[in-house]
């Protein structure tokens, strides 16, 4: 991403004084210091094994933010700025780590840095404010676009579009092929519960997010009747919306927080036994709510309290016991480990324990599958070239195997692999893993979510 270039301010010598980090949000020195430049990092991060660069690489990173940190360098240095940016955050790095180097914690403050110090030019200002503020965190003009989308796919525009290549003309064609199949209709939060049959194990409440709620409200009712035929409660609590995570990994802490507010008021209250999220990326930032709230006043205790409660929902399952689906489903199926899913909490299991148990299933190893995809929030927009290359690679993976579908647990892995396996000429289906249980578990009819 290009910032615009902002002039250093004068040092007590004369000469120019490196640009600083300037609280909130520094870099937290005891990460810094917790890393002693091993480089075990190296051959798990997906950008140095593409580039062999010691820049690209999670030490690289980690001591460039160490050089802003102790003014041998500023955070507008060009190397400094294309490499935070350059960095998935996927997290890989972490998960290997033997000195438990929590990476995510300092190229987030390093980007929120950025942010700050750096204004962009207008009109990426305007653009980024267009996103961040006026969609993802309003869920009325967020649900108006999707809707949108989904008319654009079923009047047939989609196919004259796609068949006159207009979008060719406009370097939209790309995007436009990420678009998922649109939900026909969307699942609201207002407060609606479920109960399974006979009397409930338990009550969970579920986080439907902004993306999962309507463009993937199916997957999102086909997770509540895999909670109902597992014996629990469902509440959708009513004023929750997008969780923050986009903005975190665009350094926009601060319209970030605001949403996550939102969501601590709309959970906190909930008499719940977990509060569960069926999207990876936005479960790993539900989880860090206490460390993003930490200095929030009056929001801080509560915030912790909701990131203690919540879990995914493959998490969950195997946590608490599933009840094994007794419906076949003869397919060969590859799971794709989303990164927020398998670096950053840690799931690494639960989801294959969940499909191995559907009587029929195959599960069949792709090599690499806890490679990040490349699709990374933003980044197959921001960097379509690496993008493309990380997916790619996934999709080689993935063909090698000879799945006849492919497993995953977040929106944007998702999009992601259909997009690269139709790039391929292979349109293999890639599915959520709860939409594989809940088709063995064949509930849609009897459950009253459909
Ligand atoms: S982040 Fe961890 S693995 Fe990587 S160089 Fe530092 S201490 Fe070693
Ligand atoms: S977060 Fe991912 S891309 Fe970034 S340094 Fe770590 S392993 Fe590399």
């Amino acid at each position: 991403m290009q910032v615009q270039h902002v002039a250093q301010s004068p040092g007590i010598a004369g000469g120019p004084r490196p640009l600083a980090f300037v609280p909130p949000d520094v870099p937290p020195q005891a990460v810094l210091d917790n890393c002693v430049h091993c480089g075990l990092c190296l051959p798990n991060c997906p950008t140095y094994r593409e580039l062999y660069r010691e820049p690209s690489s999670p030490r690289g990173r980690i001591h460039l933010i160490r050089a802003v940190a102790e003014g041998r360098i500023g955070l507008d240095a060009p190397i400094f700025r294309e490499q935070m940016y350059q960095c998935l955050d996927c997290r890989a790095c972490e998960a290997v780590c033997p000195s438990g180097v929590q990476y995510g914690k300092l190229v987030e403050a390093a980007r929120a840095q950025i942010e700050r110090a750096l204004p962009r030019p207008l009109p990426q200002r305007a653009l980024q404010w267009a996103v961040f503020t006026g969609l993802f965190a309003s869920p009325l003009r967020f649900r108006a676009l999707v809707s949108l989308l989904g008319l654009y796919q079923r009047s047939g525009l989609q196919r004259l579009v796609r068949q006159a290549g207009l979008l060719r003309g406009l370097g939209l064609a790309e995007r436009e092929r990420m678009l998922p199949p649109i939900a026909r209709r969307f699942l609201v939060p207002r407060g609606q519960v479920w109960h399974p049959r006979g009397s409930p194990r338990g009550r969970v409440a579920l986080f439907a997010g902004c993306v999962m709620s309507t463009a993937y409200a199916d997957v999102t009712r086909a997770t509540i009747r895999v909670l109902l035929a597992n014996g629990y409660s469902v509440v959708l609590p009513a004023g929750q919306g997008c969780c923050g995570a986009l903005h975190v990994h665009a350094g926009l802490l601060d319209g970030g927080r605001a949403l996550m507010r939102r969501n601590v008021e709309a959970f906190a209250t909930q008499a719940v036994d977990a509060i569960i999220v069926n999207a990876a990326g936005c479960g790993a930032v539900l989880k860090e709510y206490g460390h993003l709230l930490a200095g929030a006043p009056g929001l801080a205790e509560r915030a912790e309290a909701v990131a203690g409660r919540v879990r995914d929902v493959s998490e969950f399952l195997v946590e608490r016991g599933w009840t094994p689906p007794t419906g076949r489903l003869e397919r060969t199926v590859t799971y794709q480990e989303p990164c927020h899913l398998t670096h950053a909490q840690g799931i690494k299991t639960q989801p294959r324990a969940l499909l191995r148990s559907i009587p029929g299933l195959r599960l069949v190893e792709m090599a690499e599958a806890d490679l990040c995809c490349g699709s990374a929030g933003v980044y197959n927009i921001t960097h379509p070239e690496l993008s493309g290359v990380l997916r790619r690679r996934k999709v080689a993976n993935i063909l090698a195997t000879g799945a006849e579908m492919v497993a995953s647990a977040n929106p944007g892995c998702m999009l992601q692999l259909r997009a690269g396996l139709d790039e391929a000429g292979r349109p293999l289906p890639v599915r959520h893993l709860v939409e594989l249980l809940d088709a063995a578990y064949d509930l849609r009819s009897s459950s009253g979510v459909h």
